[in-house]
């Protein structure tokens, strides 16, 4: 193929990461990137912590732990290239009961094994150096990890996409993909790649493919620290992932820009750009509903479904999990902030698919599970994506 035209669906900062390493790696493209929205980055992308995850907690040998070690590196060299403000200030995770030591020293081992440096262990006293109002009996600093302005990110990528050649064209969602590329009848492709994050899998769907893992949104929502009560973090302070539970727990998170945010919960989004409780889309909460994994789901975890329903409806449950880790904060403290959804993908048999999930075909690529760390590890993937596709668009 001469100047193969390479279709990407989705303007997150995974498809256009992928545009950019496919642009570099492979000039004689025609890229061409599709975005529904008027901008790009507003989903997941833009909607995010803002955290430049070094790998800690990722199975080794896994996608996510060998693309986020790789992708933070990618990420910090490329915010340093094109004056991106970020900063690496460093995460405590914090043990406040005896039960979660024996996790963080696993934690710990896992974080060494997946090449991360500089990891160690802070006593109470050390904790309170580096984070004076943390409560804790043992802390793992992990000091690569940083902030960053992921939009910044993404506006940087579109305007080298677009200096460079490559099409990005926002206001156009894909609605219709007949085979062997036209899509929404009117634009041709030879390639197609499917980085279209919350609808992932029903892109696929209109290239043709089965959906067997299906995108179940899960909200995160975020309180904002008062002005006034900011000096209670002065970095990044997480709790101890339990293992029984699928997501990380709400932490304080230091913005790029100012401010203070704790959070996100996880809660089942009744639309999969469902942002509050009252964003209510039939189609999207039926195709949640009629999946039989949400329902095993469910079964598996109820304890935990509905305290996430209560927390998420109670401003002094929300503020009792960050107690934990800031003993001294108060309801009076926070204020309600954002939201955004993650798009999880679930097994039929309710398991969430933990690592990032790439399926091939001879002329498309499905992205159908890129939960974070993706936004991190963006460009890691885009490399990844290239890798798999480049003897194909020679
Ligand atoms: C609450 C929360 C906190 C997170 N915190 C972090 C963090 O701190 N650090 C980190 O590394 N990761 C974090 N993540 C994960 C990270 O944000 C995502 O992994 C990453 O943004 C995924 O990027 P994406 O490009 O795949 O998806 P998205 O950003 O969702 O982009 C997909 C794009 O596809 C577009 N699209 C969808 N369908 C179509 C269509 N039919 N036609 C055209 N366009 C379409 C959408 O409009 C969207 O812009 C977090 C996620 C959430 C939700």
């Amino acid at each position: 193929m001469s100047s193969p035209r390479v279709a990407i669906i989705g303007g997150g900062i995974v498809g256009l990461a992928t545009a950019l390493r496919l642009q570099h790696r492979l000039p004689h493209t025609k890229i061409t990137v599709f975005e529904k929205e008027p901008a790009v980055g507003r989903h997941q992308t833009g909607n995010n912590s803002g955290v430049l995850h070094a790998g800690l907690y990722y199975k080794p040998g896994s996608a996510k732990a060998r693309l986020a070690v790789n992708g933070i590196r990618q990420m910090l060299t490329f915010c340093q290239e094109h004056s991106i403000r970020h900063e690496i200030c460093g995460k405590l995770v914090v043990a406040t009961d005896p039960a979660e030591l024996p996790r963080l020293h696993d934690l710990h081992a896992r974080g060494q094994q997946n090449g991360l440096t500089g990891l160690h262990l802070l006593t109470p006293e050390q904790i309170r150096e580096i984070e004076p109002h943390a409560a804790g009996l043992l802390a793992l600093r992990v000091p690569e990890e940083g902030i960053v302005d992921y939009q910044h990110v993404c506006d940087t990528m579109v305007a080298l996409l677009r200096a460079s050649g490559a099409q990005v064209l926002t206001n156009t969602p894909i609605t219709k993909i007949e085979p062997t590329w036209v899509l929404n009848g009117e634009h041709q492709a030879d390639f197609l790649i499917n980085c279209a994050g919350l609808h992932c899998d029903r892109v696929s769907a209109l290239a043709g493919e089965r959906r067997n893992a299906r995108i179940i949104p899960f909200r995160g929502e975020y309180y904002l620290l008062k002005p006034a009560r900011q000096n209670l973090v002065n970095h990044l302070i997480y709790p101890v992932p339990d293992p029984s539970f699928p997501f990380l727990g709400v932490h304080f998170t230091r913005l790029i820009h100012g401010g203070i945010e704790a959070g996100p919960n996880a809660v089942l989004a009744f639309a999969r750009e469902g942002y509050r409780w009252s964003d209510v889309s039939i189609p999207d909460l039926w195709d949640s509903l009629t999946f039989p994994g949400l329902w095993r789901f469910l079964v598996r975890y109820p304890s935990m479904a509905s305290y996430e329903i209560r927390r998420s409806l109670s401003l002094k449950l929300f503020c009792a999990s960050l107690q934990r880790l800031v003993p001294e904060i108060q309801p009076a403290d926070i204020s309600r902030g954002g939201a955004g959804v993650r798009a999880q993908a679930m097994l039929p048999n309710g398991d969430l698919v933990q690592d990032f999930l790439i399926v091939e075909r001879e002329k498309a690529l499905h992205l159908l599970n890129a939960p974070s760390p993706a936004a991190t590890a963006s460009l890691a993937i885009g490399d990844e994506i290239v890798d798999r596709i480049a003897a194909r668009l020679t």
